[in-house]
């Protein structure tokens, strides 16, 4: 009896890990996917908690997850009332955890599931706050995907104070205290990439080879994520408006002179002004150029608009989990 209550005791002092799935179409890798992880948590010292988050699938995707759920006690799910992006698939997930430490992984496997022993292990033992994944290489991928990513990092590691890591995955376990910084970020336009950064902490990156999808098709198109670079940039960094301001000042400099000069050449040389090409290209170039920013300002102030109407991120309408 004595052993029992302890053996009881021991079991509920195991700590417990959240692993968040945002799934958007995903019939046909849940169960794969879900397959693997049982088969890695009896390898692991650990309680895991399954939460699946459905962000508003087309196909079967959410009757598999119930399946899921009736079958095992660790499979919560959240099942969103429309698509509403991988963004807010994770944050449901992260507010819904309960876990001591927290993941978010794809359900296609692109995340190794083997790497999250090594994970919690450098959390623990060498102390660090978080360990994430990082590409290295890209294969698999279509070679101009691969070059505009890199080209978008470089450029937003210079426009942007917070350090954004190349091929950096959203794949990565961390302690409760940097999900609750996490968290306290109520941003409505999320870009979790620098999110995480911007919250700090010490993070430990462990390098791997790209892995292809085992099933299903990517989400991104070419021009989504180009539409997701650009919310990057406007998420975290100004620079385009400092740009703006900047290029403002060098054109009223460049007008100074030409006045200067052409008062000089008319009072001193008595020359006769000339040139309406010149006049024409100048005039579209200072009006492309007003454009161009007005249309960046826009952005910012577009991205202001919606943060001040306070719209929920998410909106869950079935599930059997509780916060
Ligand atoms: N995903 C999602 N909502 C979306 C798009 C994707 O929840 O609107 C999920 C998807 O099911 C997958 C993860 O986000 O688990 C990553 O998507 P995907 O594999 O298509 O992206 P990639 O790995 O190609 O970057
Ligand atoms: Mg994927």
């Amino acid at each position: 009896m004595e052993v029992k209550k302890e053996k009881e005791k021991n079991k509920k002092k195991r700590e417990l890990i959240s692993i968040v799935v945002p799934c958007y179409n995903e019939e046909e890798t849940v169960n794969i996917y879900f397959k693997e992880m049982d088969k890695l948590s009896k390898e692991m010292d650990y309680d895991m908690e399954f939460i699946f988050v459905n962000d508003g699938s087309k196909d079967k995707t959410l009757e598999i997850l119930k399946d899921l759920a009736k079958k095992d006690d660790r499979v919560k799910y959240i099942s969103f009332s429309r698509n509403f992006g991988k963004e807010a698939g994770m944050l449901a997930g992260f507010e819904y955890a309960k876990g001591d430490y927290i993941t978010t992984m794809d359900v296609d496997l692109q995340d190794p599931p083997e790497t999250l022993k090594e994970m919690i292990r450098l959390i623990k033992e060498e102390g660090y706050d978080s360990v994430g994944m990082r590409r290295v290489s890209r294969e698999g991928e279509p070679p101009i995907r691969s070059f505009f990513a890199r080209c978008f990092y470089k450029l937003i590691n210079k426009m942007s104070a917070i350090e954004m890591v190349d091929g950096a995955r959203d794949y990565r376990l961390m302690t409760r205290q940097m999900l609750d910084a996490i968290l306290s970020m109520k941003e409505y336009n999320r870009y979790s990439k620098g999110i995480f950064g911007y919250v700090g902490f010490n993070t430990k990156w462990l390098e791997y080879k790209n892995i292809e999808r085992v099933a299903g098709e990517t989400k991104w198109s070419f021009w989504k994520l180009f539409k997701y670079a650009i919310e990057g940039i406007v998420a975290f960094s100004t620079v385009p408006l400092v740009v703006a301001s900047f290029l403002g000042v060098l054109l009223c400099l460049i007008a100074f002179i030409f006045i200067v000069t052409i008062v000089v050449k008319t009072l001193i040389f008595a020359s006769p002004v000339s040139g309406w090409v010149t006049l024409a290209s100048i005039v579209t170039l200072i009006g492309g150029l007003q454009l161009l920013f007005i249309g960046v300002i826009g952005e910012y102030l577009a991205k202001t608009y919606l943060e001040t109407k306070k719209r929920p991120i998410y909106i869950v309408k079935d599930t059997n989990a509780t916060k």
